[in-house]
């Protein structure tokens, strides 16, 4: 009798090992409710669609969100009188509790994993928002940390998520930011402060040939004085591209 070379016709199984070790990686829980998840994910189904999105009315320069309805595009009372350097800011997430607390466990916790599911959420912006849908040629371009900052973290929050959202979105990303002064912790400081803090800080490599838009990545946008130093970096070139927009996936 002819017996086949596999007794089941069943797909190949994975060894069992490499199971616990993706779970170890990949804790098969829910971070938010601890229900169990698939496929690796980090946040159930549920907890995905329950996260409070950014969704108009929202500032068109700076993405603060407004409750309540307001009429086509408008500019907040802190944006009016500011001349930034990038055309607009847009989030994804809110900054709710739960919300936060996602990107304080991806920052501070070293949940570093969480970089896919917070890409995710940036990702529905690239897909859907019509600024972003009609940028031109777009490449990311993540904020940069100080290598001591880098070197203590363990990773690069913003790096991170660009490179994630370049494999949801297919569009490019590369590290064309250098931080180059180690500059205090930014929490505490107004925005003259931090614009203060911050001159100088940044230096760009030239864009490459071909681009026409950047997409600056960063975790967090709070008053935008860090966009604005590195969209200011990214201008200094000559010829460079005028054009500027900043994706962050939660607005502080
Ligand atoms: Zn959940
Ligand atoms: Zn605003």
């Amino acid at each position: 009798m002819h017996r086949p070379l596999l007794p089941n016709a069943s797909p190949v199984q994975k060894p069992r090992f490499l199971d616990s070790a993706l779970d170890y990686l990949y804790p098969p829980s829910c971070l938010q409710c601890e229900l169990s998840t698939d496929g690796g994910r980090l946040l159930c189904p549920d907890c995905v669609a329950a996260a409070a999105r950014v969704r108009a009315p929202f500032c068109s320069r700076c993405g603060e969100c407004y409750d309540g309805v307001i009429e086509g595009q408008f500019a907040c009372a802190n944006c009016r009188d500011l001349n930034f350097a990038f055309e607009f800011a847009e989030a994804a997430l809110r900054n709710t509790a739960k919300n936060h607390e996602l990107i304080v466990s991806y920052k501070y916790g070293k949940q570093r994993y969480l970089s896919g599911e917070l890409a995710r959420f940036c990702a529905e912006v690239i897909e859907q928002s019509p600024r972003f849908k009609s940028l031109a040629s777009p490449i990311l371009v993540p904020v940069p940390l100080h290598w001591r900052k880098q070197w203590q973290r363990g990773f690069n929050q913003a790096e991170l998520l660009a490179q994630e959202l370049s494999k949801l979105t297919g569009v490019p990303w590369q590290a064309l930011l250098k931080r180059t002064r180690h500059t205090q912790t930014q929490t505490r400081l107004s925005r003259q402060q931090r614009a203060a803090n911050l001159k100088d800080a940044f230096t760009a490599r030239r864009i490459p040939e071909g681009f026409e838009s950047v997409i600056l990545i960063d975790d967090v946008f709070t008053t935008g004085s860090t966009a604005q130093a590195c969209a200011q970096a990214l201008k200094k070139p000559a010829s460079q591209i005028e054009n500027i927009v900043v994706l962050t996936a939660l607005r502080g």
